[in-house]
């Protein structure tokens, strides 16, 4: 395991026993949990190879509360690390040992819904796929549909600007959300964006989705909410090789298509997947691509054979057009279940993400095979190929001594080439702790001064989630923002200029 977190305070663990009764007296009941056996499962995220128990959980269940557990811990100088429902897979809300982990998981409301704007007014703790649920009986969805939609949170959502499958047409999360309620280290509650789009000023909102906890706690989110597409229609296309599955992809969208959804899957995810769903996917070919198209039947019908007959020109070997709403869904059953599918045939795996320009899928997909033979570890590709969104899954047994750290570096090399060929670290799980070492690979120096003066600008005593996204964490104090409390050095372990 190669990633370091900071070294825990020690001054904060010696006040531990007053941290807990303080945050006792603003969170009363079962809202505090301290118990070194209740802690464990806090523990980790979806980057499960990294563990690290908190110092303590607390829960609250008003914005209130929350700025005061903030405002507290601001004061003291703890640091603080949010958490929604804990599945992200890049390490954003790993604990840490000398920090309150605040968990928003009671933040359960659908606070308001207007069809007539079309917002949802909701609580960060509502799943993504409870908002769509409380909407679809009015013909609503919302539209961002992360594959962990059953679980993840729309305040995680927000932090990660998740995306999904339907995001090539209809945007990620910064293009779905209009507002936010946030608290920030000092516990001032603001409110940024409004019921509508472009509310006036800077774009803060932008600033914040995405923001990965660092910048601070989002307390309510006012989303956009869209009219169920009358029709939606997917096509199964096999390729003989993800050479040709790419070039198909390039040119559906240099014919203006823009289709809801361009999945693909190569040979492996689609052996894994038929295994685990029996949905039908043929299995003599090197990469399967899923396309859906959505809106009024006759367009749907259109851009279906325009699509065929695209795959066709690029050398697809079947083709079989989803002809019901059961079938459809069939279709996509075995992409949704591609990770735990994957994880019936190796003992674990290692979920990347990284962003490429799409013309330059077929060499990528070439290099990071022969980064597997490099490795000696196999790879499971299933992505957002419309989005030219990779999420290369590297397969390795954690039992086997070494092989973790070797899987950390065939993904390190997999994230170093995407940003070789023009793309980005990421695409939508963030940096988490899991891209925060490489980012130098993609920014330079004074770009990264450039994003922590906004950290500093929200966050100067870097209590919010620290350890996470930036490399060094020196740099406030170079920038002369940093606030030293009581004497005490932030970050006191941290080389400074
Ligand atoms: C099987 C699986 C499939 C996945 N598929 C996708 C996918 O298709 N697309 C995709 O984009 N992601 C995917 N993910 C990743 C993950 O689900 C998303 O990143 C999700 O948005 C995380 O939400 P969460 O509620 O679990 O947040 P957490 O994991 O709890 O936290 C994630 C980050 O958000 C911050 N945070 C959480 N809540 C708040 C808040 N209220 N205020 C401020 N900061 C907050 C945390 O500090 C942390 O940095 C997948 C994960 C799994 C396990």
């Amino acid at each position: 395991m190669s990633i370091k977190m900071p070294v825990p305070d020690q001054a904060t663990l010696a006040k531990r026993t007053r941290i807990v009764a303080a945050m006792r007296s603003i969170v009363p009941g079962e809202g505090v949990i301290d118990d070194p056996d209740a802690l464990r499962p806090w523990e980790s995220d979806g980057l499960t190879a990294y563990r690290q128990p908190p110092m303590l959980v607390v829960l609250p269940e008003t914005v209130e509360q929350v700025a005061a557990v903030l405002r507290w811990c601001h004061a003291e100088g703890v640091k603080v690390v949010p958490r929604g429902s804990g599945t992200s897979l890049s390490g954003g809300a790993l604990p840490l040992a000398d920090a309150v982990l605040l968990g928003m998981g009671k933040f359960k409301k659908i606070l308001r819904i207007d069809y007539e704007d079309r917002i949802a007014v909701v609580q960060p703790g509502v799943t993504n796929l409870a908002i769509t649920q409380a909407v679809e009986g009015r013909g609503f969805y919302y539209a961002p549909d992360p594959s962990s939609q059953i679980a993840c949170s729309i305040g995680g959502n927000v932090a990660e600007n998740s995306g999904g499958v339907h995001c090539l047409k209809y945007g990620l999360t910064t293009n779905n959300v209009l507002g936010v309620e946030l608290v920030t280290m000092d516990g001032e509650i603001v409110r940024l964006g409004a019921d509508y789009p472009d509310a006036g000023g800077l774009d803060l909102l932008g600033v914040i989705v995405g923001s990965e906890g660092l910048l601070g706690v989002v307390t309510e989110v006012t989303v956009r909410i869209l009219p169920k597409p009358q029709t939606a229609r997917a096509v199964l296309l096999g390729f003989p090789d993800a050479e040709s599955a790419g070039a198909c992809v390039a040119h559906v969208i240099a014919e203006g298509i823009i289709p809801a959804g361009m999945e693909m899957m190569d040979r492996p995810a689609i052996h894994a997947a038929e295994a685990f769903v029996k949905v039908g996917y043929p299995l003599d070919v090197g990469a399967l691509l899923i396309v859906e198209v959505d809106g009024p039947a006759a367009e749907c019908d259109h851009l279906i054979d325009e699509i065929a007959r695209i795959a066709d020109a690029n050398g697809a070997t079947s083709s079989r057009i989803s002809q019901d709403e059961a079938q459809r869904v069939a279709f996509w059953a075995g992409r949704k279940a591609a990770f735990p599918a994957v994880g019936r045939i190796s003992p674990d795996y290692y979920c990347m993400d990284g962003t490429i320009p799409r013309r330059r899928l077929p060499e990528v997909l070439r290099r990071m095979e022969a980064l597997s033979q490099k490795y000696g570890l196999g790879v499971a590709n299933v992505f957002h190929a419309g989005d030219g969104n990779l999420h290369p899954l590297i397969l390795y047994d954690a039992n086997i001594p070494g092989e973790l750290d070797r899987a950390e570096e065939f993904g390190n090399d997999i994230l170093r080439l995407c940003v070789e060929v023009g793309g980005v670290l990421t695409g939508e799980h963030g940096v988490g702790i899991e891209k925060r070492d490489l980012m130098p690979e993609m920014f330079a120096p004074d770009d990264l001064a450039q994003q922590q003066r906004v950290k500093c600008a929200f966050d100067p005593e870097l209590l919010l989630n620290p350890g996470k996204v930036f490399p060094t964490l020196h740099r406030c104090a170079e920038l002369g923002r940093m606030h030293v409390h009581h004497g005490q050095l932030p970050f006191a372990d941290l080389p400074r200029f």
